[in-house]
């Protein structure tokens, strides 16, 4: 049995909302998987094969990208860029959701292509994880015309998720809405665009557009790039239960509006946080990275909750078994850091201080795939193979 175990934590962040710190300076790694959390001498560390000292540092979940457009392998002809998905690694990202297959050149519309395309884009990515990273791509655009059938069809090959809709033809609620019924009844999960057009050929799409369609996640509630209106999150904050897509690539004054107005109604626990590229907006490895230092300095929400909405938070919508640091969980991890020069002394107070924490390692599965993030800066403290 592959043992590791992490010694001399900081801080334990476990990904999970309502819990979000955990006691102890180590955590034990058993067959990718993680054991165990706690104070070193209750610790089952006999027997490790690695030791990482984590050197006073912060150990987090590895990060959830919920919002991503992937098309096949870590390329993105959007923008004729490769190894993004691998840049995304660096910056402490090791599962990605596609929202949607959109950039592929040619994108058919037609119904068999679309299916087609979502079957294919499900098994590449199940066969190839670049540089490790989960990518759970295949979620097709939705089109006029499908029917119950073509639902059915792409659940049996291993489609999981329905891209945004109001991308395809399908744009109106009451289009979307027995769509998205026939989509939950055969256990996908559905996330649709909201605010202005981002790319050519996309719509506006307000909250009671959302409402009527009803799917689980409310899509760059910030807007991709343009907002709804202020008014139209706060209905869809507390009129709905739906999951709260906050994306990097959108409006800031409306992320944070977002946030205050869960924060103010008891809703900060649905708030899930994208990059949304590659996007006209870019490539931008540290998105994520990016959006839990806006949001952890700009609002009074502690750093660690804001940590549990890009993993915890995430992996309860999907359903995955990661984003928590927990036992059974699978071990993606990250070890961060103030970096060098930061008014903050560790990851938390970094974040708080609006500055971007130092990755030194991000582990997968319990296999270690980054020793010192190419681009992060550079962490204060950084873990060492001991
Ligand atoms: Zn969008």
């Amino acid at each position: 049995m592959a043992k590791t175990v992490i010694k001399n934590i900081g801080t334990l962040i476990s990904g999970d909302f309502s819990n979000p710190l955990l006691e102890g300076d180590t955590l034990v790694i058993e067959n990718g998987r993680i054991l165990q959390t706690g104070y070193w001498k209750d610790c089952q560390t006999e027997g490790a094969q690695k030791v990482i000292d984590a050197k006073g540092s912060t150990v987090a979940p590895g990060l959830i990208d919920s919002h991503v457009h992937p098309v096949f392998g870590d390329f993105t002809p959007r923008q004729r860029t490769v190894d993004f998905i691998d840049s995304e690694l660096h910056g402490g990202v090791t599962t990605m959701i596609s929202a949607g297959e959109v950039h592929l050149p040619g994108r058919p519309k037609d119904i068999v292509g679309v299916k087609a395309l979502a079957i294919v884009a499900v098994r590449s990515f199940k066969n190839l994880r670049p540089s490790g990273v989960k990518v759970h791509a295949g979620a097709p655009i939705l089109e006029l015309g499908m029917v119950e059938e073509d639902f059915a069809e792409m659940a049996q090959a291993g489609v999981k998720l329905i891209g945004e809709i109001g991308l395809g033809s399908v744009k109106e609620g009451k289009d979307a809405a027995p769509m998205v019924r026939w989509a939950k009844k055969y256990g996908m999960t559905v996330t649709i665009h909201t605010g202005g057009p981002s790319i050519a050929g996309s719509n506006a799409i307000n909250a009671d557009t959302v409402m009527e369609a009803s799917p689980h996640i409310v899509g760059h509630i910030n807007g991709g790039h343009t907002s709804m209106l202020l008014k139209d999150i706060e209905k869809l904050v507390t009129q709905t239960d739906m999951a709260l897509e906050i994306v990097h690539c959108g409006n800031i004054k409306a992320a944070l509006h977002t946030l205050t107005t869960a924060r103010e109604t008891g809703n900060l626990h649905r708030i899930i946080i994208g990059n949304d590229a590659p996007s006209g907006t870019g490539v931008i490895p540290l998105g994520i990275l990016r959006v839990l230092s806006f949001l952890s300095s700009f609002e009074e929400v502690a750093p660690e909750q804001i940590f549990a909405m890009a993993t915890g938070n995430t992996a309860r919508v999907h359903n995955l078994p990661v984003g928590f640091i927990k036992p059974g969980y699978e071990a993606d991890l990250i070890i961060i850091d103030a970096p060098i020069g930061s008014a903050g002394k560790d990851a938390l107070s970094a974040l708080k201080a609006g500055d971007l924490p130092g990755i030194s390692m991000v582990l997968i599965d319990g296999e270690i795939k980054v020793q010192k993030s190419r681009n992060t800066p550079p962490a204060a403290r950084m873990a060492e193979v001991s």
